[in-house]
């Protein structure tokens, strides 16, 4: 018997130990064969390095995001808005040259199967553009050459979809792929959601039923909260991953 490639597509852990562990049970769980790490490992909470290291772990493909490209270089925090940088210079302190290195010499997209990833967007991905209205998304399927493409980066977990026009399809937790119509799916955040929805998103892609599911995932949310207040970052991380804003 065969068995049937599941793909665990996640994004946007963002040094989230608690939620990272909900997503990675959670994939065990659902017979999860192949996990896809879309970026953003680290940055904003209080577990860059054991992030890093159960990301490494996983021996899966890895693409670099925007704070995972300035945890890794010497760039300065100019882009990054006080709350960005706190957790970004966190993440640099706590990270050995060694897992500096390793992030540095990620990937902006990959292809893997018969669907292409990238953080941001296919346009650019340098340039670390928000794909957050049908505008935007346009602008990426112009170089998405595969029918699917699973990005992250926004936080906000949403499906655009490019048939004659393009448009965002309301949220559903299932979505069969119809043939002719091509899919960007944003898989959502791990550690830091901004749709008001507190819990940690990630997708299962299954081939072989041409079908994406959207979970959701309760996790320790006091302890990662106070995690944050104890190493010192802003009060305001903490409330954040509680409102999911
Ligand atoms: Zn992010």
């Amino acid at each position: 018997m065969t068995v049937k490639i599941k793909y665990g597509i996640f994004s946007d852990i963002h040094s989230n130990l608690e939620a990272f562990c909900a997503v990675l049970d959670d994939m065990v769980a659902q017979k999860v064969t192949h996990p896809v790490c879309l970026g953003d490992i680290v940055g904003y909470n209080a577990n860059p390095r054991e992030c890093l290291r159960l990301a490494r772990e996983l021996n899966c493909p890895v693409i670099k995001g925007n704070h995972d490209e300035m945890v890794a270089e010497t760039k300065d925090l100019q882009n990054f808005n006080d709350l960005a940088g706190a957790g970004v210079m966190w993440s640099k302190k706590r990270l050995s040259a060694e897992d500096k290195g390793w992030l540095a010499r990620l990937p902006l997209s990959l292809r893997i199967g018969n669907f292409t990833v990238v953080h941001s967007s296919l346009d650019e991905p340098a340039k670390w553009n928000y794909i957050t209205k049908p505008l935007e998304a346009e602008s990426s399927f112009i170089y998405q050459n595969t029918q699917l493409c699973f990005c992250g980066h926004t936080h906000v977990a949403r499906v655009f979809v490019k048939s004659r026009g393009v448009r965002e399809l309301s949220r559903a937790p299932r979505l069969e792929l119809q043939r002719g119509t091509r899919y960007l799916v944003d898989v959502g955040a791990v550690g830091q959601p901004r749709d008001r929805d507190w819990r940690a998103s990630y997708v299962i892609y299954s081939p072989s039923e041409n079908r994406i599911e959207y979970r959701r995932l309760a996790y320790d949310l006091p302890r990662a909260q106070e995690k944050i207040r104890q190493v010192g970052l802003p009060e305001q991380l903490a409330a954040r991953i509680g409102a999911g804003i």
